[in-house]
């Protein structure tokens, strides 16, 4: 039939037309033969890299260094992916794994295990994301986050699994460096107390109760103070400063943490009792030099309380809480020290509970009052004046000295209310003398922090006005730590000059100040520490110290008080060495106000 219309045509058609339809019609069947094959040419070329699947707006969207997307077949033999895989894993096309099998090869070792039941349990993982690290080309470690999903044919079975993969290195580096910076501290780049804990268990975990380890709580005394006093800039500086000083002195096997703003927590592994001792032996005494901060000398001492594993405690924090009371009875015994947590510290803790909780209620129960310890002229033995200090009568743990609360109510906040209920008290009370005819000064203790209050001198000046009492019979008790801001403390010596008042430097030679800060400061008194007095008699080199003190008042103008005078030997010293006045039991005890009248005619 064919061919009978062939010659047909042939009859019809010239022999052009006819080799010219014959082209067409095998242009035709060879364009029906490549359409039909145009599939499988591509997933021909897929089995290496699929070229093709990022013309789609769908791998548009993943065309970028960062992500490609992939396909596994249903027998779970090939891995295809789009061509961005070769820029993400830095690949060249011909090192593309394509095998399943192949690709275990560059799976992190500690990744395989799970890549390979992620791989078994594809069905089940879709929507669920899975990071897996992988080596690149150049044998670096990326982090692929990848997500799967499943295409059935029409009888509902699986005919493969689709997915992305995007590169996740980046965030995974910033995560590692907030975990870790969540472990150190920005200031001092010390471990921080939850790395210390961390580490703790790890070595609990390893050496077992075999081993014994100390765990030091270390605070610098008075702190607080440096950075009232000199901002929190340079209070940072000696942070970082006693920090460094601490990793030099001791080395690798301790393990060093900043606690909080000024404590630091130590851990010694291995380390006896004796051993701790003489390594806290070893930070006190590094601290009594004192340490340079723009030029200026500070000096610190230094706290420590001390627990002890398995000995006292075997849990962290139980062991944390067992230091803090041993630091706890440190400060109380005059601090620059350590100690070693003993089961009976415990109730001490509990005290100084109760004295934080009872302070703020001692004032509106009136549980506070003043004694008044005469300060007496040493030639004549006259009294001229008395000291005003603070007295509480706790209902249930009774008499509480100042040494204990006065810090107390520093640290929570408590001392600016006491602090002027006193100076109200005292000028009240000084005044009821000068109506009985005795004409006196009266000294009042100040705080450190109370002292920077702004409207310190305003508020003594309004009470001196509120009780008519004459401001030369007020003397201003401050410590030296209060000195170490010279520019400061001259701005509020001045203006309490101008007042009238006179400004008293307490317990001088204890803490931070040398002999040559008196001469900066316009001072009017020096009272000098107990601590001296006790040693003049026995030691030569405090006997001379306290001879050139004494010098010193004279050549700079300023009254010298010796405190804690107990005996007459004592007294004599110094009046022998020109000193002019003094305070102690060997002449009164601290007395009611009552009582004062009679101490002073
Ligand atoms: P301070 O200002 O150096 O007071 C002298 C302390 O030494 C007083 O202790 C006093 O009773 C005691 N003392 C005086 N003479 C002798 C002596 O011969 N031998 C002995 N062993 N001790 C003597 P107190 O009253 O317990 O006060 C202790 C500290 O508490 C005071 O030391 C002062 O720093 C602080 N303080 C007391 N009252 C106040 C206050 O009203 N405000 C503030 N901020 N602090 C106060
Ligand atoms: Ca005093
Ligand atoms: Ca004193």
């Amino acid at each position: 039939m064919m061919m009978v219309l062939i010659n047909k045509m042939t009859d019809q058609l010239s022999s052009e037309v006819i080799y010219f339809s014959w082209l067409i019609f095998i242009g035709v069947f060879l364009v029906t033969l490549l359409w039909h094959y145009r599939g499988k040419l591509n997933e021909k070329k897929l089995e290496i890299i699929s070229l093709t699947k990022e013309k789609t707006d769908f791998q548009k969207v993943f065309n970028n260094d960062l992500a490609f997307v992939w396909e596994i077949d249903k027998n779970k033999q090939n891995l295809l992916a789009s061509i961005n895989v070769c820029t993400v894993l830095c690949l060249d096309k011909a090192a593309y794994p394509g095998l399943l099998e192949n690709w275990k090869n560059s799976v992190h070792p500690e990744d395989l295990p799970k890549f390979i039941n992620y791989i078994e349990q594809l069905e089940d993982k879709v929507g669920t994301p899975y990071a897996v690290r992988v080596y690149d080309g150049n044998k670096e470690v990326k982090w692929l986050e990848t997500f799967v999903n499943i295409i059935y044919n029409e009888k509902g079975e699986i005919k493969k699994y689709i997915g992305t993969a995007v590169d996740i290195t980046n965030r995974k580096i910033e995560e590692k460096r907030l975990k870790e910076a969540s472990y150190y501290d920005h200031l001092t780049e010390l471990p921080n107390r939850k790395l210390f804990y961390k580490v703790f268990e790890e070595k609990k975990t390893n050496l077992g109760t075999d081993s014994e380890m100390s765990i030091i709580l270390l605070d610098i005394d008075r702190f607080k103070i440096i950075n009232e006093l000199h901002g929190r800039e340079l209070g940072d500086q000696v942070l970082i400063t006693v920090a460094d000083k601490l990793k030099s002195i001791l080395g690798a096997e301790t393990f060093i943490a900043r606690e909080s703003e000024d404590e630091f927590i130590l851990l010694l592994e291995n380390a006896s009792e004796k051993e701790t001792k003489f390594l806290s032996e070893k930070i006190i005494n590094m601290f009594k030099k004192p340490i340079l901060i723009e030029g200026q000398a500070f000096y610190l001492s230094i706290s420590m309380g001390i627990s002890r594993y398995p000995e006292t405690a075997q849990d962290v924090l139980a062991l944390y809480q067992q230091a803090e009371i041993a630091m706890y009875k440190v400060k109380e015994n005059g601090k620059k020290n350590y100690h070693i947590f003993m089961t009976d510290d415990a109730a001490l803790i509990e005290r100084k509970r109760r004295i934080e909780f009872g302070l703020k209620e001692a004032l509106a129960r009136n549980e506070l009052y003043l004694v008044y310890q005469p300060k007496v002229n040493l030639s004549t033995g006259k009294a001229y004046g008395t000291e005003a200090l603070i007295r509480w009568n706790h209902p249930m743990l009774g008499t509480v000295p100042p040494s204990e609360f006065i810090p107390i109510a520093e640290e929570s906040g408590m001392i600016s209310e006491i602090g002027y209920w006193v100076v109200f008290e005292a000028i009240r009370q000084n005044k009821v003398w000068h109506k009985e005819g005795i004409y006196i000064e009266i000294a009042v203790n100040v705080s450190a922090l109370q002292y920077e209050d702004p409207f310190f001198v305003e508020r003594v000046k309004q009470t001196l006005i509120h009780h008519d009492l004459d401001p030369k019979y007020l003397v201003v008790e401050i410590t030296e730590s209060v000195m170490q801001d010279v520019e400061h403390s001259n701005k509020v010596i001045r203006e309490l000059h101008e007042l009238g008042v006179k400004v008293a430097i307490d317990d001088f030679g204890t803490g931070y100040s040398s002999l040559s800060v008196l001469n900066n400061v316009f001072i009017d008194i020096v009272k000098i520490d107990k601590s001296f007095i006790d040693g003049i008699m026995t030691t030569v080199n405090t006997a001379s110290l306290v001879k050139t003190m004494i010098q010193m008042g004279k050549s700079l103008s300023f009254h010298i008080v010796a405190e804690g005078i107990e005996s007459k030997d004592q007294a004599d010293f110094l009046k022998e060495n020109e000193c002019s006045f003094g305070q102690g039991y060997l002449f009164s005890k601290p007395l009611n106000p009552e009582d004062i009248p009679t101490k002073i005619s």
